[in-house]
């Protein structure tokens, strides 16, 4: 091996393929890649199989797919059900140099007559942990650990150890629960002759009772967050806020921003806590920060079919409703729950209602007509192409403060919705366009002269 080549940093993501993909899993491969492209390193992805029974190919996949999603590159995947030869090579070695024996354990009740057993030297083991500093381990109670069933069944510390030095990880990053492993792994490193990886241990991660995160606390795995309208890259902020600290106040950062802020010094021993509503937060910034095309791609993808059905739904609609959607979007799925609550369908459809509902308080229907025809006069006079928010509010907020906004704008906005509660009259206003607002206030007009 060349000088520059025992200088690279490799670092690893191991999962044992029993279960979907969640978010503790996947801060440790986001900490393991970001620490080993910071360092111009790559990271492995070796799925831990040797349990045959837990193992299960679609586990697998969904690891693989959601590490893809969040747009983590890594080498392999590897598979240790695929490497029972080295494996083997390594406990031969081990048995034949006096450091493991073939046990019989006929005398147990432990199912098996005989399994591989590491000989202990009862000895105090002491690694520095990047995050923990110096920890310090008395072996003895260890005892001698089983490190494989047979020669073709190794188990967890002995395929660990091995893979680790057969695929040049220089860095172990994984979560604090292994912290208690090391002592073995340490042991069997020195057994073997083997150089020991640097360690560092990350911390757990609690949901918001303080008990260590699970699926009590509600959606855990990676698709139910992408399902719900998470985007990678928000995620990918998100995650990497449980457990790190940036240096100073920003908090939101893009993949390429998190290469450059991260560090281990920065990861903290204490617990981090998950939060839904932070990662809504974080998310929401990431769709605020996106421009209008992205936005508009991911908006149609979650669109309903029931709103596409609407009479006036078309696509240039769709666009100029975009600041209104993306106001109110923290997670994809709110746009689903929008139309779902029957929120959306006034951008597409004229409302429906009657005389009585549109006039303000106790203002008397001829006066909330009169209002109407005032607003309608001033917002013709503008141009199509300039119906915007601002224009729109401009040309009749002097008006407005001068009778009473409530009873100008209220109404002017109802009559464009139909609903009790809607984002602001101007923002739904440019959202239909010229024609469209100005039919709707006409008809509102219609409506409450035809009360008298
Ligand atoms: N397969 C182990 C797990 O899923 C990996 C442990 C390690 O990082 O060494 O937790």
């Amino acid at each position: 091996m060349s000088e520059s080549n025992t200088k690279e940093v490799v670092t690893r993501f191991p999962p044992s393929p029993t279960g979907n993909y969640h978010v503790g899993a996947a801060r440790s491969t986001l900490f393991n890649w970001l620490f080993a492209k910071q360092h111009g390193g790559r990271m492995v992805l070796r799925f831990e199989d040797t349990d045959v029974e837990r193992s299960k190919r679609e586990y697998a996949d969904n690891i693989k797919e959601g590490i893809e999603w969040l747009g983590i590159d890594y080498d392999g995947p590897y598979f240790q059900s695929e490497r029972t030869d080295i494996y083997r090579s390594y406990l031969e070695k081990l048995i034949k140099s006096g450091a493991a024996y073939l046990s019989d354990e006929s005398a147990t009740d432990g199912g098996r007559d005989e399994v591989i057993r590491f000989k202990n030297p009862n000895i105090t083991i002491e690694f520095v942990d990047e995050i923990r500093g110096t920890v310090s381990v008395d072996t003895a109670d260890l005892g001698d650990f089983v490190i494989a069933k047979s020669l073709d069944e190794p188990l967890y510390h002995l395929a660990v150890v091995v893979d680790d030095h057969e695929m040049g990880i220089t860095h172990v990053l994984r979560g604090e629960e292994h912290i208690a492993n090391t002592p073995r792994q340490i042991l069997l490193i020195e057994a073997l002759g083997i150089k020991r990886p640097v360690y560092a241990h990350i911390p757990l991660i609690l949901g918001d009772d303080g008990k260590k995160l699970s699926k009590r606390h509600g959606a855990t795995s990676l698709s139910e967050f992408r399902d719900l309208g998470v985007l990678p890259e928000g995620m990918v902020n998100y995650l990497a806020l449980l457990g790190w600290h940036p240096q100073d106040e920003q908090e939101i950062f893009t993949p390429e921003e998190l290469l450059t802020a991260f560090s281990l010094e920065r990861v903290q021993k204490g617990p981090a806590t998950f939060s839904l509503e932070k990662l809504r937060w974080v998310n929401r910034q990431h769709i605020l920060d996106m421009d209008e095309e992205a936005f508009y791609d991911h908006v149609r993808g979650v669109i309903p079919a029931d709103i596409k059905k609407l009479p006036q739904f078309d696509l240039k609609r769709l666009r100029q409703a975009l600041p209104i959607l993306k106001e109110r979007t923290e997670v994809l799925s709110d746009i689903t729950q929008m139309a779902a609550a029957g929120e959306l369908e006034f951008l597409f459809e004229a409302p429906n209602y009657s005389a009585s509902d549109i006039v303000w308080k106790e203002d008397e229907p001829q006066d909330t007509a009169n209002y109407l025809r005032e607003v309608l006069t001033h917002w013709e006079a503008l141009l199509a192409d300039d119906f915007t928010p601002k224009t729109l509010r401009d040309a009749v907020w002097d008006y407005a403060s001068e009778v009473g906004r409530g009873s100008v704008l209220w109404p002017t906005r109802f009559a464009i919705s139909g609903l009790k509660q809607s984002p602001g009259p101007f923002e739904i206003a440019a959202a239909v366009g010229k024609e469209e607002a100005l039919s709707r206030l006409k008809v509102a007009v219609e409506k409450l002269s035809n009360e008298t």
